[in-house]
């Protein structure tokens, strides 16, 4: 257990800035993720916090001490990358006893943790198997027992789901978030993958360029990211433009091509009558109506894609400038070229200052 505190974390390679006076305070038992695209940064400050790279600038603080100038063995921290192979001619039991036995553990402490960690991940049983007698999803829990057996103040987890397939994916967060919690290890998890971080974590942090974009809880990122950049960034598929004409009856009156959009003004917080804006809303969000009515368009579906759990309708001429895309269950309606009236929830459309992009 420990807390983890990173201060204006920097990164430059050559004239490049990996990553920008990065701040951030992980609390003891805490779960972050790290979301961003390829190329952000998430990588980078991992290698920092396990000492693998030497930061250009900032300190980490791991329990209160600056490890800076620690080596990686004596920082505590497990790590477990992408792409983490295991030891091919060691079986599962000497897989997950390597760290202990290279501390010089006694032999009976070293069994005792192994089958303790082995109860935690479920592979009791397996610890006489070689890593290609094991399926994906049991060699990943085989690499996070080996991590996590060293019992460190900090687990570091490098797109941990990445190579498995659907189903697996999803088992596997189930069970990293049980053992995480189970443990109560001070966790950061790297991903690129949405859903992955809002479902894994406690806070989530968006990155961008090396910077973070927003830190908060799954539920505050999800439904209200602060800016289009980070709205696009988690999945909200419609981001259009506008200009916010007048307020009146507590609602903000924004005009897209010739048809009038309404948002609460509570919503168009910071925004002067006449600016530009952009805005943003989900494809799950979005509603066919029957009837005309307000915040409803008109149009044509351009395209249906069956997706198994919902459809994704593709609609165009809502809007002048762009297609809507719709997500929605148990669709029965035809094809393309046919009419649909679509409806924007006023509450759940978010409206930004247009210069606010990332
Ligand atoms: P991905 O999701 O693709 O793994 P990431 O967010 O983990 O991306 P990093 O691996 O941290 O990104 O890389 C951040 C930036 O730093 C990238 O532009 C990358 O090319 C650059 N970079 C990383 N390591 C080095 C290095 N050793 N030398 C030079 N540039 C590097």
């Amino acid at each position: 257990m420990a807390t983890l505190k990173l201060e204006a974390l920097t990164k430059k390679f050559e004239d490049m800035t990996a990553v920008d006076h990065m701040n951030l305070e992980v609390a003891d038992g805490e779960m972050i993720a790290l979301l961003g695209g390829s190329g952000c940064g998430k990588t980078t400050t991992l290698r920092m916090i396990a000492g693998f790279t030497t930061p250009t600038e900032g300190d980490i603080w791991i329990d209160g001490e600056r490890v800076n100038e620690l080596p990686s063995y004596k920082r505590n921290v497990g790590i477990f990358f992408q792409n983490y192979a295991l030891f091919p001619h060691l079986t599962t039991f000497d897989n997950i006893a390597f760290g202990l036995k290279l501390k010089k553990l006694p032999k009976d402490v070293v069994k005792e943790k192994v089958r303790k960690i082995l109860s935690l991940v479920q592979l009791e049983g397996m610890e006489k198997r070689f890593p290609k007698e094991l399926s994906g999803g049991q060699q990943q829990r085989v690499a996070l027992a080996r991590a996590l057996v060293m019992e460190p103040a900090v687990l570091l987890l490098d797109e941990p789901l990445s190579n498995l397939d659907a189903k697996l994916r999803v088992e596997m967060q189930v069970e990293i978030k049980r053992i995480q919690k189970e443990v109560g290890i001070t966790t950061i998890i790297v991903t690129h993958d949405q859903e992955e971080a809002v479902s894994l974590a406690d806070r989530v942090i968006v990155m961008n360029a090396g910077r973070i974009l927003q830190v908060g809880s799954p539920k505050e990122v999800f439904d209200c990211p602060v800016s289009p950049f980070v709205a696009d960034f988690m999945g909200f598929g419609n981001i259009f433009s506008g200009r916010l004409a007048r307020f009146r009856d507590g609602r903000g009156e924004i005009l897209c091509g010739q048809e009038t959009l309404y948002a609460p003004e509570a919503s168009c917080k910071g925004i002067e009558e006449g600016e530009e804006v952009t805005l943003a809303i989900r494809p799950e969000n979005l509603i066919l109506a029957e009837a005309p009515g307000r915040n409803v368009l008109g149009g044509r579906i351009r395209n249906v894609t069956y997706k198994g759990h919902m459809t994704r309708l593709e609609v165009k001429d809502c809007l002048a400038e762009q297609d809507l895309y719709l997500s929605v269950h148990d669709y029965e309606g035809e094809g393309a070229g046919t009419p649909v009236r679509v409806c924007l929830p006023e509450e759940k459309l978010l409206v930004y200052p247009r210069e606010q992009w990332s």
